[in-house]
């Protein structure tokens, strides 16, 4: 059974048409990176499949159509970490990484000690445990983005959503984003679909990629295959370049 399995999905925003027809299978454990140029519709496509999006019967996850799937169930397959989250003003790093598990907590505010251990251990594996009484803003962009992994993990989802995680991050903290949550897979078992905006080093981390424009799939396949320079002049306006030696 595939983790994500998107069948004819078209979705229209404000009279426009954004994805015009996306097929898209992740298998379990495996990591799928949608890449495309700007306004491709590779955030409308996560949130679909996160169910932020209504997309009546073109989405199921692990066999299930995701409109069967009530808030809480949802919550115990899939996490998705927005492109830009909004960080509560005054939060601390503990604080945020528990509202993780708010899917689990009635009433809110009465977190069990299994929680709280919950939260601990997510932060002690991220390397944050330095972090639990930090304001969230006062982090810089790679430990942010760890921050928000962190929540992620403590929801305890099989699925990983991440919309260009990497998006505000120069390529050393990039590529240390990356590794963590290839690592994290391994060692969660956990299946990722990602979107990248930047190239540079997407290729190295993804099983498959598929190459999104004006909202239809126009390639798919393992990272070499997608990122061509044929492929990549004809679809992105700006001049893109690829680490060589690496696909
Ligand atoms: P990407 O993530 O690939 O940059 P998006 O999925 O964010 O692309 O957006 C795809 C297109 O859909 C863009 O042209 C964007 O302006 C448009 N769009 C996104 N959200 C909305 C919305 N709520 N209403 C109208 N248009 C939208
Ligand atoms: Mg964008
Ligand atoms: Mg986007």
């Amino acid at each position: 059974v595939p983790a994500v399995q998107v069948r004819g999905l078209h979705v229209r925003l404000g009279g426009a048409v954004i994805l015009a027809g996306v097929d898209l299978t992740v298998a379990p454990g495996e990591w799928v990176t949608v890449i495309g140029p700007n306004g491709a519709g590779k955030s409308t496509l996560l949130r679909a499949v996160g169910g932020l999006l209504p997309a009546p019967g073109a989405v199921s996850l692990f066999g299930t159509p995701s409109g069967a799937l009530r808030r809480r169930e949802r919550a115990r397959v899939v996490a998705t970490v927005a492109q830009s989250p909004v960080v509560p003003a005054g939060m601390s790093v503990f604080d945020y990484v528990l509202l993780g598990r708010t899917p689990y907590i009635a009433p809110l505010g009465r977190e069990s000690a299994a929680d709280l251990a919950v939260v601990h251990d997510v932060l002690d594996r991220l390397d944050l445990t330095g972090f639990h009484g930090r304001e969230l803003a006062t982090l810089s962009g790679g430990e942010r983005q760890r921050v928000f992994l962190a929540r992620a993990l403590a929801q305890g989802a099989t699925l990983l959503l991440l919309d260009e995680p990497t998006s505000a991050l120069d390529i050393g903290h990039q590529q240390e984003v990356l590794e963590l949550v290839d690592q994290l897979r391994r060692t969660h078992g956990l299946t990722v679909l990602a979107t990248m905006h930047d190239l540079s080093v997407a290729g190295e981390y993804a099983d498959r990629m598929v190459l999104l424009a004006d909202g239809r799939v126009v390639a798919a396949g393992p990272p070499d295959q997608v990122l061509t320079e044929e492929l990549l002049s004809r679809h992105y306006r700006a001049r893109v370049r690829v680490v060589p030696g690496d696909h």
